[in-house]
């Protein structure tokens, strides 16, 4: 698709510029002037200019404008502005999406400037995105086009992300303002402006103190999580799912609560308010409920009106807990009890949930031990090459022997090592157990293929990595050419410049990079084209039900072409049947891997199985 193809050239030059080091470094005007420029340029636009919203929020100021002039196209400040009281259609259009006038003189949104405006200066056609902070209209980005023109798909796509990128920029300088208050901080999240976990902490401490102190009163702590979040950000983008978190923080700000004390941001989508003396006739369950009638009413966003709802975990102090960590950990449990049962309701920490939370710690504090006296194992599976059925490569998996339990599989203890924040120890763990079997390997004289090892999101954004794997390569004198490296789909949506950073830096020692459950997340083509990826592995889901179910085979059928129009080969995971196999061959599929040719197997099985060929020494 020709639509297809533009999309992505204008979203790569806008990706090019807003990561270069000098557009990063640079102040707000030229950041402006930049994209204003490039806009005009890509889409053979006369006029662009970018807007902002007076401190009245009755006006919108022009503070930027690119237009043509004598001696060519000109970019600078100017005095334009438009009010809202004389443009009420305009403004209210702007406040709930894109404004796509191809006939801008008699469009009931835009003909309002006609007179004063429009045929002034001779414009025909307007395209403008709202430009919006924390969830509110903070301006807008608006091309002028002098001669009648319809919009495309491409353009409306592309105008959106040039509106976000100022957004970010607006976010950005507020940012770097805030920071020089170290107060600010160290006590306030910058996203949304509420107190973080640590001011929540001081100030539960202090509640505990004063009913203790008094001996009567109480409180009750309430978790706040946004259902599927994750599900947001991967389909709709991280710019999107900012947005819920903003409006949600501003809905919870803006809710009058009996009794409503601290409200605080404590993780990424999660949210504490503490409510005071709530102890008597339903005055509980009645806050609870307009929480989640509040938060689950629509939000409207630019492009779409997303639906959302929240799980509530619930603590009470003195009944619960007796400190402000023993709470949060309560009503952190009640919110996954919350999770558990359906989502989109509240949860009271009971003694049930406590003793969940209990092995669930058990769990954790097991874990933690084991990662930090280097106890986790992996088992290996083969790849494939299609063609011949050689052996290319085994990937690690890791595998954990829990004293009691016996053998547990990652998705049994991975979910704890998230949210525990100890992924990034198992990676190291897992690492040295590779490293440590190929160094045996080498000393037995067996010829093993390159290992696959899988990255978390918390390896791959810290620029750390790459020098912990040149390490532990040269401790285990492993070659760092044969480890190479999977990264999931969903792991390189955060931070850009750090991942791209240790990704580079990892192929640049040596390693191969393949990304992980492909399709199953939102990838941004032109990113992906930016990063060093060289392969591509088809989630398993998409695999199962090949080559009964059309959906499926459609599905990998374009993610086939899509890597080859990227240059990657295509690993199919879960392949299980002959039938499988012969469609995934026959559509050109590179490697294959799955329960038909190996299960994943201790490292000895392994040997057996596979390289009991011992080297041939030279004499
Ligand atoms: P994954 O990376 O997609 O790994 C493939 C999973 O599919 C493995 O499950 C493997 O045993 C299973 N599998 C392979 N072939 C077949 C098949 O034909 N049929 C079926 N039904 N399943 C098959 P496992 O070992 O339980 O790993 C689950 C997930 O845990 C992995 O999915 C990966 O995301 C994660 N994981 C495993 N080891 C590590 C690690 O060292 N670090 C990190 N960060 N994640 C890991
Ligand atoms: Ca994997
Ligand atoms: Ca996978």
């Amino acid at each position: 698709m020709p639509d297809n193809q533009t999309f992505i050239e204008f979203h790569e030059t806008l990706m090019r510029l807003s990561h270069s080091p000098e557009f990063i470094s640079s102040r707000r005007e030229k950041k402006l002037a930049a994209l204003v420029e490039m806009c005009s340029s890509l889409l053979g636009v006369e006029r662009v200019s970018v807007w902002r919203l007076g401190e009245n929020h009755d006006a919108l100021l022009c503070e930027v404008l690119h237009q043509p002039g004598d001696k060519g196209a000109i970019t600078g400040p100017s005095s334009a502005k438009l009010s809202q009281q004389e443009h009420p259609s305009y403004f209210e259009a702007l406040s709930a999406r894109l404004i796509e006038a191809s006939q801008a003189l008699s469009d009931p949104r835009t003909r309002s400037f006609r007179d004063s405006y429009l045929a002034p200066v001779g414009i025909h056609s307007m395209l403008d995105a709202p430009i919006f902070d924390d969830g509110r209209l903070s301006g807008v980005f608006c091309l002028e086009a002098l001669h009648p023109r319809e919009w495309s798909l491409a353009e409306l796509s592309f105008v959106a992300a040039l509106a976000d990128t100022v957004s970010l920029t607006n976010t950005h300088v507020a940012w770097l303002r805030s920071k020089q208050k170290l107060e600010y901080l160290t006590h306030f999240d910058s996203l949304t402006g509420l107190a973080n976990l640590q001011s929540l902490r001081d100030r539960m401490d202090y509640l505990v103190d004063k009913v203790k102190r008094r001996g009567s009163g109480d409180f009750v702590m309430v978790w706040v999580d946004i259902d599927r979040l994750k599900a947001i950000n991967d389909g709709l983008g991280p710019q999107v799912g900012d947005q819920v978190i903003a409006e949600t923080a501003r809905r919870l700000r803006e809710l009058q609560l009996p009794g409503k004390d601290q409200l605080a941001r404590i993780g990424g989508d999660e949210f504490a308010l503490v409510l005071r003396n709530v102890g008597a006739n339903g005055m509980l369950d009645d806050a609870l409920n307009r929480i989640m009638a509040q938060l689950s009413l629509p939000i409207n966003l630019a492009e779409q009106t997303l639906n959302i709802s929240v799980s509530l975990g619930v603590c009470h102090y003195p009944g619960d807990g007796d400190s402000a960590e023993t709470l949060l950990r309560g009503a952190e449990a009640a919110m996954y009890h919350a999770k558990q049962q359906g989502r989109a309701q509240a949860c009271s920490f009971d003694t049930s949930i406590q003793a969940t939370a209990r092995s669930r710690f058990a769990l954790e504090r097991r874990l933690r031990a084991a990662i930090r006296d280097d106890q986790l194992s992996v088992f290996h599976q083969p790849i494939l090459d299609a063609a011949s059925h050689t052996l290319v490569s085994t990937e690690a998996l890791v595998r954990w022997q829990h004293p009691e339990r016996g053998w547990l599989s990652p998705i049994e203890f991975l979910d704890v090592a998230r949210s525990a924040v100890l992924m990034y120890g198992l990676g190291e763990c897992v690492l040295r157990a590779v490293c440590h079997e190929r160094q045996q390997a080498r000393l037995m004289g067996l010829a093993m293929p390159v290992t696959t090892i899988n990255l978390a999101a918390e390896q791959v954004l810290d620029p750390g990595l790459p020098a912990l794997v040149q390490s532990i390569c040269k401790e285990f004198e492993v070659d760092q050419r044969e480890l190479h490296f999977e990264v999931t789909e969903d792991s390189i949506q955060g931070d850009s410049r750090t991942l791209k950073g240790v990704l580079d830096q990892l192929v640049a020692g040596g390693s191969e990079l393949a990304i992980d459950d492909f399709g199953t997340g939102y990838s941004s083509l032109s990113r992906l084209k930016h990063l060093p990826f060289s392969k591509l592995k088809i989630d398993r889901s998409f695999i199962r039900d090949i080559p009964d179910d059309e959906d499926d085979c459609a599905i990998t059928l374009s993610i086939l072409g899509l890597a080859r129009g990227l240059n990657l080969s295509v690993v199919a995971e879960g392949v299980e049947t002959p039938g499988q196999e012969h469609w995934l061959k026959e559509q050109g599929c590179d490697f294959l891997q799955g329960y038909r040719y190996s299960r994943p197997v201790p490292f000895d099985t392994l040997v057996e199985a596979f390289f009991k060929q011992p080297t041939v020494t030279a004499t």
